[in-house]
């Protein structure tokens, strides 16, 4: 009995599956590069122009939207494993027609088990470069309230307005040592860019 690789998405499309993956693993190779690059400079500096270097491509533009919505589905291209199947003999040899064993249908569990990984690493990346950009950004300090205050909404600030020591500081010089001011975090507890302050 003839044998043939298949997996659930190469008995989608047989023609167009070598074409797929190959573009699958542009796709992923250059997406992976990225984050990785970026994630290794995110744990060696605090710096607005790594912020940049990330958002230039992935937020705030379709290119980027699109290729965070692509990236997940290229990679259950990438890593889909062929399985031998057997073909079906009948008097017309169809490769199409092969018995679908439950190695074949652990491909289709395993091409989901990738996809629905890749998305939560996304959201849990994307969490993380919103705890980053807090690390960077710069903020106001009130030693005397024990309190930090947002940047742009210190001049409006009334426990700001009281104090005498005041100080520019950084958000990886206050996580987990000050509270966020409550007036601040009234007025302005989302940043400009939407991104929600954490509050330690
Ligand atoms: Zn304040």
């Amino acid at each position: 009995m003839e044998k043939i690789k298949e997996s659930f998405i190469s008995s989608i499309n047989e023609n167009s599956y070598d074409e797929f993956k190959a573009l699958s693993y542009y796709i992923t190779g250059i997406g992976t590069s990225y984050f990785t690059v970026f994630f290794i400079l995110s744990l060696l500096f605090y710096s607005d122009w790594i912020i940049g270097l990330y958002t230039l491509v992935f937020y705030y533009s379709f290119i980027g939207y699109m290729f965070l919505l692509i990236y997940p589905f290229a990679m259950v291209c990438t890593l889909d494993i062929l399985v031998k199947c057997k073909i079906i003999e009948t008097q017309e040899q169809d490769k199409n027609n092969f018995v679908k064993s439950w190695k074949y249908y652990l491909t289709m569990v395993w091409n989901l088990i990738v996809l629905i990984s890749c998305f939560t690493v996304e959201y849990k990346g994307a969490e993380y470069v919103a705890h980053y950009k807090f690390m960077c950004k710069t903020f106001v300090l009130d030693k005397s309230a024990n309190v930090y205050h947002i940047e742009d909404y210190a001049d409006e600030c009334n426990v700001a307005a009281r104090s005498k020591k005041l100080q520019l500081v950084h958000g990886w010089q206050i996580e987990g040592k000050y509270p966020l001011c409550p007036i601040c975090k009234e007025e302005g507890g989302y940043a400009e860019n939407g991104d929600i302050i954490p509050d330690f």
